[in-house]
């Protein structure tokens, strides 16, 4: 099915002119707390993640394969290896990734492209 955002859908204009460039080689994806379902934006070409959809300059770094944060809404530890395997849509991870009903309502909503949706790929 296709309810969930694709790396596609992330509209990389909006997000360099909010101040979340990285240098011109950026990869932005989403995942979400599976707990609390807090939305986070992740540039995975340099392992960061941005905490704060208002404020581009709140990151952590979790290039380690060990290293984890704190959601920043509920506290639960969130892993880089769990994060990955999210990123890389494998089995078991849907409660890490974000749907369109969950980024719609999130902060994050507008670093979406405003046209993009699973049925509709002309953008
Ligand atoms: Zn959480």
């Amino acid at each position: 099915m296709g309810d969930f955002v694709k790396e596609t859908d992330i509209n990389y204009y909006e997000i360099w002119k909010r101040g979340g460039a990285n240098g011109g080689d950026e990869d932005y994806a989403l995942f979400r707390c599976p707990n609390c379902r807090t939305t986070y934006l992740m540039d995975y070409e340099v392992d960061t993640v941005f905490l704060d959809a208002d404020d581009l300059a709140r990151r952590v770094s979790i290039s380690g394969s060990d290293d984890s944060f704190p959601c920043v809404s509920c506290g639960r530890p969130l892993d880089s290896h769990s994060i990955w395997k999210a990123l890389r849509i494998e089995d078991d991870t849907a409660d890490w990734r974000v749907t369109w009903d969950s980024i719609r309502s999130s902060p994050w909503a507008w670093a979406v492209k405003p046209n993009a949706s699973s049925d509709n790929e002309l953008v």
